[in-house]
């Protein structure tokens, strides 16, 4: 499949009175078309904010981005805002956790969707009309003539989540990024939501970025699967590897209460012990070590001192970790129990 998006480096920094923010702190990943990716990892990772720089939702005044954004073979990083607006809900559309503040509160649905349809192409209002209809369709929202005419309120919490899909794929996006998109809903509105992004990236082929805290949703929708912490990747997978075998102890922690993956709908990945740092000052060494039970494994003072590498795990073609254990030379994997 083609490569529709490939990140590489990427940083972002905010600079504020106490110091610089150190939100993303170089990520590289790629995805193709008819893939989808988890990103997976605490508030405060950078999963959203890596995301929003593909949108180019950061202020240019608040926030340095370097490395590479390259969309459909258009570099995003230092683009215009015209180049934004060109690519947004054409090549990239995002879709967030509460629709009801995406969502402009008092205009019509179909009418929301049309306009979205007509930045982009240059047809009367009536056709744009029916556009949004046939999305509303296409989303399994019944009624659909009667429901464009409604105001997002008027839209149950399921509803107005499918009738935020039909915004974002409008414009036949290449690249979906879905934030939580599941979050707010009860766990049988969840599991249909998860069900219709399936169908719908089977019929448009598109690449999803599903940005999740949620492990039934990992399981659910995901072909590969990257683990944030701190602003940088620390785990990359296929999402069967990654809920079977993690291969970082971060993961091991977020995995470690979890009874049934395939089963368990709604479970959540489990709070590590300790807080995520301050991105104002992050630690020396490894980002994880104040808070990982497996620093004694390191011979000396590595964990403290040395930045890990996100390097392959070694004898597992395409996965990477980013610690010293998963090291080629290292002992990982085969001397660890991690406590799962
Ligand atoms: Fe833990 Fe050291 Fe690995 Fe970091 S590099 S995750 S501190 S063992
Ligand atoms: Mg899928």
């Amino acid at each position: 499949a083609k490569t529709i998006l490939t990140v590489k480096d990427l940083q972002v920094q905010f600079p504020t009175g106490d110091g610089i923010v150190n939100a993303v702190s170089g990520v590289s990943y790629e995805v193709k078309l008819g893939q989808t990716l988890a990103i997976v990892g605490e508030s405060g990772s950078g999963k959203s904010v890596s995301s929003m720089a593909v949108m180019g939702l950061h202020d240019p005044k608040r926030s340095l981005i370097s490395g590479s954004i390259e969309l459909d073979g258009t570099e995003l990083v230092g683009a215009e805002p015209s180049v934004f607006r060109n690519v947004r809900s054409k090549k990239v559309a995002m879709i967030f956790q509460d629709p009801q503040s995406a969502m402009h509160p008092f205009k019509r649905v179909g009418d929301q969707i049309a306009e979205a349809y007509r930045i982009h192409n240059k047809v009367s209002k009536k056709v744009a009309g029916a556009r949004a209809v046939e999305m509303l369709d296409r989303v399994g929202i019944p009624n659909p003539q009667r429901r464009a005419k409604q105001y997002p309120h008027e839209f149950s919490g399921g509803m107005r989540q499918r009738a935020m899909i039909a915004l974002g794929l409008v414009n036949d996006p290449q690249l979906l990024i879905a934030d939580e998109p599941t979050t707010a809903l009860d766990v049988t509105v969840q599991a249909q939501i998860l069900d219709l992004l399936n169908d719908l990236q089977r019929e448009f082929g598109s690449a999803i970025i599903m940005i999740t805290h949620d492990l039934a949703v990992v399981a659910e929708v995901s072909d590969y699967v990257m683990v944030m912490y701190a602003g940088r990747s620390v785990e990359y997978g296929t999402a069967q590897e990654i809920l079977a075998t993690p291969r970082h102890p971060y993961t091991w922690g977020l995995l470690s209460s979890v009874p049934s993956l395939s089963t368990d709908v709604g479970s959540e990945l489990k709070p590590v012990r300790g807080n995520p740092p301050s991105l104002l000052n992050l630690p020396t060494g490894c980002s994880f070590h104040p808070r990982c039970d497996y620093m004694s494994r390191v011979p000396g003072d590595r964990c403290v001192n040395e930045l890990p590498e996100f390097l392959p795990v070694a004898g597992e073609p395409g996965r990477l970790s980013r610690c010293h254990l998963a090291d080629p030379a290292g002992i990982f994997a085969a001397e660890i129990e991690p406590n799962l």
